[in-house]
């Protein structure tokens, strides 16, 4: 008889922004092969980068003890991917790990002050671009929204299919993108720098990974 090992499924974070403004303002084209351009990172809302990273680190922590392995596209303030440092260098180093999901970890921002509440975004349909990860996120996106909500009690601003996101267009694995909650909004903001909440995110992302990637 032969036993194969089988490496556990590596989990990819992606916590957002974190780009240097002089690399953030550069143009990359928005899916392969495409001649619309978008900036690299905008820089996000205030204080999301940092919020985005320590929910990251506490995930990290979370799925390493479930067994899987993981990956984060940056572990400190600054991103050092090379390749651009753009969101198509951010899908490319999830792609080439053949991460089982990528999950983008974000927080909102609106001028609307009295918003609040989580989202979580996924691929649309594209040929060529996401019609090989679409179903796979989709139902990745259902969980991780219905996970992180119960795990926070957060307002559940539902699922949302985006075109327009170059992170998703350039991804051949699975991928999500989770908007934890507001940091316009000054309650939730208060919410998202406290570690005890950036703990019941991370256990809700942790638990919406578990219901589609098995250990
Ligand atoms: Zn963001």
């Amino acid at each position: 008889m032969i036993f194969v090992a089988t490496p556990p499924p590596l989990v990819c974070l992606d916590p957002g922004h974190g780009t240097p403004p002089a690399v953030g303002r550069q143009l990359e084209p928005i899916g392969p092969g495409s001649r619309t351009m978008k900036i690299k990172d905008g820089g996000g809302a205030s204080g999301e980068a940092a919020v985005a990273l320590a929910i990251a680190r506490r995930a990290r922590l979370l799925l390493l003890g479930r067994g899987y392995r993981v990956a984060m596209t940056r572990t400190g303030p600054t991103i050092h991917l090379g390749g651009g440092n753009g969101n198509i260098a951010r899908a490319r180093f999830c792609n080439r790990r053949h991460a089982a999901l990528m999950v983008r970890i974000h927080a909102d921002g609106s001028t609307a002050r009295s918003l609040h509440g989580i989202s979580t975004l996924v691929p649309a349909w594209h040929r060529g671009w996401t019609d090989d990860i679409f179903a796979r996120s989709l139902r990745a996106g259902r969980e991780m929204q219905k996970a992180v909500v119960r795990s926070t009690g957060a307002v559940d601003r539902g699922v949302v299919q985006r075109s327009d996101l170059t992170g998703f267009n350039w991804a051949n694995v699975p991928a999500v993108l989770v908007e934890t909650g507001f940091m316009t909004n000054p309650a939730e903001s208060r919410r998202l720098k406290s570690g005890a909440y950036q703990q019941r995110v991370a256990l809700g992302i942790t638990l919406g990974v578990a219901a589609v990637v098995p250990r």
